[in-house]
């Protein structure tokens, strides 16, 4: 999976009714991202610019009235937020003699660094071939993104297959 695809993922339904947010927590963002003792405004950046990446994604696929409609944002604010977060870490090339080597060098900051790290793989996937395949699940209730496989796969994965089967089933037999 694209990292892009990852950082889209880190919410997700919870089987219950609700959603699932690996971002909710502190601590689980501190897990997720790898980022030392994150602090709170951090955590809130970065699932901002998380539901501003999926609003990209419900655009590009057209995605339905999922669970998490009521996050989105409209394009021109969803693209500031990514466009924002990506020139937030401006970038110089540094010419080092022994060994010959070039470096990328910045003065951001480790978080500024992560939300500009994945706004780029945001940007990159979006203005790439790989778009054309990207796909919003269209099984009940799931709100996942997938970048197809082959021609013929419909689910994010077998399982919400089985459960679109089952679901179609149960409403033929009640009608
Ligand atoms: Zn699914």
């Amino acid at each position: 999976m694209n990292r892009a695809l990852e950082f889209a993922s880190t919410v997700r339904h919870d089987g219950h009714g609700g959603l699932a947010d690996d971002l909710a927590t502190v601590e689980g963002f501190a897990a997720w991202s790898g980022v030392d003792a994150p602090t709170e405004e951090l955590r809130l950046r970065t699932v901002e610019l998380r539901w501003a990446a999926r609003s990209l994604f419900a655009r590009v696929t057209g995605a339905g009235e999922r669970m998490d409609a009521p996050h989105l944002m409209p394009l021109d604010e969803a693209l500031r937020v990514v466009n924002a977060a990506a020139a937030a870490v401006p970038r110089a090339v540094r010419l080092e003699w022994e060994p010959p080597r070039l470096r990328h060098v910045d003065r951001a900051t480790e978080g500024e660094r992560l939300l500009a790290g994945l706004a780029t793989d945001v940007i990159v996937f979006l203005a790439g071939e790989e778009r054309a395949g990207l796909r919003a699940c269209p099984a009940p209730r799931c709100i996942r993104y997938f970048v197809k496989a082959h021609p013929q796969q419909q689910w994010c994965k077998p399982a919400c297959g089985n459960r679109a089967r089952v679901n179609r089933h149960y409403h033929r037999a009640r009608d």
